[in-house]
């Protein structure tokens, strides 16, 4: 069947009301949790084919926080989706107002390879729970992750309540001239204005959950040692090709040394090797290529090793790095981490304002007033002070990005308003109203 027909199955299939039935959204939400949990094998066996990502990692990272979802919504379905009272303004008496969350139709899920089950189940997760139809694209450059989630979701689902489409660059392009009530995006900013154009056709709205350079700040009132563990952790988690990972370290120059010894010394102490399966490979030559280019061996402090045919990057420390350093000018997305040096903490934040908005930022202090100022001045999508990317495992805290990294955002009730219209009903009683808002306007009722 061809995938416009199947997007038509799905508008029709939507018109019968059939999701929009509690009971259910949630017997295929478990459905799809026990597929899950059923293939799980197959799951962490097609990852670790794409990119040497571990078991650990896959639970963890991914496979954990899918299944965490399912049990969120199908323990608060019936509160969210439930209309909610609000009070009636004077003018309205006498009458009752009230809002009713209610599904958009058929949604249209565009993933990204780098947690590939993650970003493209938490939103069809999302969608299904707020009563929609949907389709999901995965990323085909994580193809075997993208093969098995057709597999086991096409098997199981109607095509014409969720189904996944696979391709690439072409499909993607095809699927984008339909028209569809939502489409919800995570990937880069260039491919991002391409979505975001194509929506604009139909008045499609859209998420857009983008990327960017995200930096974490570590001033003299930090604690060196949790914060080089915490940051060592974030940025070479999945070798660094994490949306919200630590992209640059912004560090004041008195704590400098001592801090970079202090990050190497995690670094060793968390074994990561070209042997290791703990530790995640480049997805593929093209980024291979981009990454090694921007080690500059006058610039490393620590690591810089590589292994082409293991698709291998050590965790590399660069030193002594400039705003203007290539390294700086693009989000790295791969296990190399700058470290510039700063001696005023509100002079760097004057400088971080001048760049674009970045997903997340990280704060390491004890110092209430930096800690005020960070969360005051700066814009980004969202962060952590003394963490990082823990923020996005906290389903009461909204995720998504702001201006250049993104539009929009999901997790817990977040997700379900994502893919949610709120229709407002006003009901007024047919009796007791003053006669003053229809015509003839008398003297009389003007001056009333
Ligand atoms: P990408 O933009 O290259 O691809 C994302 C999706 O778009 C894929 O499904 C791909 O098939 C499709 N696509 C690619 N080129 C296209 C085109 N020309 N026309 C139509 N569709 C196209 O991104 P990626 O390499 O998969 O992911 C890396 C980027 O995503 C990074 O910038 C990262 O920061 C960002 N990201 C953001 C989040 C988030 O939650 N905000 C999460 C993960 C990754």
């Amino acid at each position: 069947m061809e995938i416009k027909e199947i997007v038509n199955h799905q508008k029709d299939f939507f018109k019968t009301q059939q999701t929009k039935k509690i009971k259910f959204r949630k017997m295929y939400l478990e459905k799809l949790r026990d597929i899950i949990i059923k293939h799980e094998e197959l799951l962490y066996e097609a990852i670790y084919k794409d990119f040497g990502k571990s078991k650990f990692d896959t639970f963890t990272t991914e496979i954990s926080f899918i299944l965490n979802d399912i049990n969120y919504y199908l323990n608060n379905l019936n509160s969210l989706s439930k209309p909610k009272k609000v009070r009636t303004n004077l003018a309205n008496q006498i009458g009752k107002s009230s809002i009713h969350p209610e599904p958009l139709g058929c949604i249209l899920v565009i993933g990204a390879w780098n947690y590939p089950y993650q970003l493209s189940l938490s939103p069809v997760i999302a969608a299904l729970a707020a009563g929609n139809c949907c389709i999901l694209k995965p990323s085909e450059i994580a193809e075997n992750t993208m093969k098995v989630m057709a597999k086991i979701i096409n098997e199981n689902f109607p095509p014409e309540y969720l189904y996944v489409y696979e391709g690439g660059i072409d499909e993607t392009t095809e699927l984008l001239k339909l028209k569809f009530d939502k489409i919800f995006f995570t990937g880069s900013t260039k491919v991002g204005k391409i979505v975001y154009q194509a929506a604009a056709e139909h008045l499609t709205p859209v998420v857009l959950e983008l990327g960017g350079k995200s930096p974490a700040i570590v001033t003299k009132d930090a604690d060196l040692e949790v914060a080089a563990k915490r940051i060592v952790w974030g940025k070479f988690l999945n070798a660094g090709q994490t949306c919200v990972a630590p992209d640059y370290l912004l560090v004041e120059e008195s704590i400098h040394e001592q801090f970079l010894e202090t990050l190497r010394k995690y670094i060793t102490e968390f074994k990561y090797s070209s042997d290791s399966v703990q530790y995640t490979r480049i997805i593929n030559e093209r980024n291979f290529q981009r990454l090694v280019k921007l080690i500059k061996k006058e610039k490393i402090y620590f690591g810089g090793n590589y292994d082409e045919k293991k698709l291998f990057i050590e965790p590399t420390l660069l030193n002594n790095i400039s705003w203007e350093d290539d390294v700086m000018q693009e989000e790295i997305f791969g296990p190399i981490l700058p470290v510039i040096s700063f001696t005023n903490f509100n002079l760097v934040l004057n400088t971080l304002l001048e760049l674009e908005k970045p997903l997340a930022a990280y704060l390491f202090t004890q110092n209430p007033e930096e800690k005020e100022a960070f969360t005051t001045k700066l814009s980004f999508g969202g962060g952590c002070i003394n963490d990082v990317i823990m923020h996005l495992s906290n389903d009461r805290l909204p995720f998504g990005g702001v201006g250049n990294s993104g539009t929009g955002s999901y997790h817990g009730k977040f997700g379900f308003e994502a893919f949610s219209h709120q229709k407002s009903i006003l009901e007024k009683s047919t009796w007791g109203e003053p006669n003053v808002k229809y015509p003839p306007y008398s003297e009389k009722k003007l001056n009333w």
